[in-house]
């Protein structure tokens, strides 16, 4: 494995085509296009990396598998009365399906239905409380205290919030949103702007490749059949547009992030983070799409290989 990745991580550096870093977070903007990690969590516990798998990013929307989990811990399938379960076909910030369907969203990782996540496990809670409650799952499936929230990439995204904010105002007018707009939003940006390393996002989706357990820890985490329908709606809608194309070209469960992350997860056989910041044209990370087919074709890990 080590070898396996030490040759993806010099076949990328070499790469000149790295795609576009997202700018409409102006806080992503800065980020250096030269960058690429990768790192790999076997069910054995290791954890093996290479490039710059130890760097901090901004794992934008991987955090809504997270939400995710939580909702369906504290809510399980009364969750689906909030946000349905289909592929969006559109990009990650559309509003257009949202009117058609009554300001109920597709799914839970495009922008609207993350946004009715978090509205679901507020619960009457002050966000202050939520963003305590997400942190500490953060620091539990990762059995790792110094992950945080990067304030000024949160910030960056409330000044710049109208798209995000639209999506919200619309659904809370088909009474799909309980809670103040504001306060819900300030919520989903500071999930969305957590740092972590590949090494670190690679542990985090430990408790995912071995039915709901860590087995680092040996701590249940979420029972199999939730663990099971979270991989599915990775497969489903966890590359927005881009779905079909990642399903197609990789063969697994994985949720990408405008920062350049993906989180990629082989069942059985390992929990996989790349990042490179460049994006392709439906926001995700060009690189990590061309590492992650590589690394699939040297492992025959792809969900549809026997
Ligand atoms: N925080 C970003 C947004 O709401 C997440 C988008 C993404 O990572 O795809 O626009």
């Amino acid at each position: 494995m080590q070898k396996i990745l030490d040759d993806i991580a010099a076949q990328m550096a070499a790469e000149t085509d790295r795609g576009e870093v997202a700018d409409y977070i102006p806080q992503l903007a800065h980020v250096d296009p030269n960058q690429f990690g990768i790192a790999v969590a076997t069910p054995d516990g290791q954890v093996y990396a290479a490039g710059d798998a130890s760097t901090l990013f901004s794992i934008q929307s991987i955090s809504k598998v997270f939400t995710l989990t939580i909702a369906l811990g504290k809510l399980g399938d009364a969750l689906w009365t909030h946000v349905g379960r289909e592929p969006s076909g559109d990009p990650f910030n559309s509003i257009t399906i949202l009117e058609y369907e009554s300001g109920r969203p597709r799914n839970p990782f495009i922008n609207a239905g993350a946004i009715a996540v978090v509205d679901a496990i507020m619960m009457g809670h002050e966000p202050k409380e939520i963003l305590g409650e997400i942190l500490q799952f953060v620091h539990f499936i990762t059995d790792d205290d110094s992950i945080r929230f990067d304030h000024k990439v949160a910030a960056s995204e409330m000044e710049h919030r109208d798209r995000n904010a639209a999506l919200a105002h619309f659904m809370k007018a088909f009474g799909h949103l309980k809670h103040d707009v504001d306060k819900v939003l300030g919520v989903y940006f500071h999930q969305c702007s957590i740092a972590m390393s590949c090494q670190q996002l690679a542990c985090a989706g430990r408790f995912l490749m071995s039915n709901g357990v860590n087995q680092h820890t040996g701590v249940s985490v979420i029972n199999p059949q939730r663990s099971r329908r979270i991989n599915s709606l990775m497969m489903m809608c966890g590359h927005y547009d881009g779905s079909g194309e990642f399903a197609y070209r990789v063969g697994l469960p994985g949720k990408s992030g405008v920062g350049g992350g993906i989180l990629t997860i082989a069942p059985g056989k390992g929990s996989i983070a790349v990042w490179s910041p460049g994006l392709d044209p439906v926001g995700n990370s060009k690189l990590g799409l061309k590492a992650l087919e590589l690394l699939v074709q040297k492992t025959g890990w792809s969900v549809f290989s026997n």
